[in-house]
């Protein structure tokens, strides 16, 4: 399906680059941003809505907001973690799991399988690892304080933080289940104080074309590989060199390689100076990069104008300790200059 979607989509955006001017423009772009609207309810109401990842600035408030750990909970997740040694990871982990299992308290079960509580423990495994944190002398998965705590315990237990993957799939032993909680947790905003927020993943919602001093369009002409001040022996093209800087500057990263004749994908953009890899700098983290990557990624497959691949987890050869690999979309070329190219427009 997303092939299918990302096809019309490309369409449509290249209908709307395209047309300007005329009133039968303005029709054709609305008409175009009704089939937009149409397509998107289809491809939610078939199931692809919950295959979405990322902060998703462009959703309603709404969506935003079920992203967002309820206050109360905020210091149990920042006080468990801290509690079981679970590292600067480990609060936003903690909710995404609390947020998957129970929906932050709302379907506390039993489940099909007899799981119970906001953190959905099995009767068997609460015995063995559930805690009295709230200092009431029982140990009740059905309180938010001692179901986090004891979530927090197994996950030490299960070889949390050091091995996060690990950890999440002893708890529930399902692939997807661990990839849907580290993207739950990318993106949960937990409105703490800065304090207890420190080193949490947080939601990339707030960046934008035009937070970088822009905004998506299409540079026609032009364009020459030019070298990246800061990045000793690396080059690009320059005309997504200000989108490249106003990037680095906000997300702390070093750059590997840009321009480049080999080394990689013939067909893709390195050879064309429109290629980026990076890995976290001096000043940055894996965090940075993990946000980045979903802002400019916000569903698998669907990247973000102006990005036209963007290679990270789930990618062979990119993600978390690898690499993040953006790729600007451009017209076909076999050679640099692309006649256009899709940028940020960053100043
Ligand atoms: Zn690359």
């Amino acid at each position: 399906m997303n092939g299918r979607f990302a096809i019309a989509l490309a369409g449509l955006a290249r209908a709307g680059l395209l047309v300007k001017g005329s009133i039968a423009a303005a029709i054709g772009l609305a008409a175009a941003m009704l089939v937009l609207v149409m397509l998107a309810a289809w491809w939610a109401a078939a199931g692809g809505a919950s295959a979405r990842t990322a902060c998703e600035a462009a959703l309603p408030v709404g969506r935003l907001a079920e992203r967002t750990a309820p206050k109360e909970l905020v210091s149990l997740f920042t006080e468990a973690a801290a509690k079981y040694e679970l590292g600067g990871e480990g609060p936003a982990i903690l909710a995404g799991l609390t947020k998957v299992e129970s929906n932050f308290g709302q379907n506390m079960g039993p489940s099909s399988a007899g799981a119970i509580g906001w953190t959905q423990f099995m009767p068997k495994t609460w015995k063995a690892y559930g805690v009295d944190a709230d200092g009431d002398g029982r140990r009740d998965p059905f309180n938010a304080a001692d179901a986090i705590h004891s979530a927090a315990n197994y996950l030490r237990a299960s070889g949390a933080p050091r091995e996060w993957r690990k950890a999440l799939f002893a708890y529930n032993r399902a692939g997807w289940y661990v990839e849907k909680v580290l993207r739950v947790a990318r993106t949960m905003r937990l409105d703490a104080p800065a304090e207890a927020a420190g080193g949490l993943v947080g939601c990339a919602g707030a960046i934008d074309a035009p937070s970088l001093g822009g905004g998506v369009h299409r540079v026609t002409g032009g364009g020459e590989i030019v070298s990246i001040p800061g990045s000793p022996g690396e080059s690009i093209d320059s005309r997504i060199l200000p989108d490249v800087l106003a990037l680095q500057r906000r997300f702390k990263f070093t750059i590997t390689d840009g321009y480049a004749t080999s080394g990689h994908a013939a067909a893709g953009e390195h050879p064309l100076g429109l290629g980026l890899d990076i890995v976290p700098g001096p000043a940055g983290s894996w965090e940075d990069i993990d946000r980045l990557a979903a802002w400019a990624e916000p569903a698998p497959d669907q990247p973000r104008r102006p990005f036209r691949w963007v290679g990270y987890d789930g990618d062979e050869g990119h993600g978390r300790g690898h690499h993040l690999h953006l790729s600007w979309d451009h017209a076909p070329a076999p050679r640099p200059p692309a006649a256009w190219v899709l940028t940020l427009g960053a100043r």
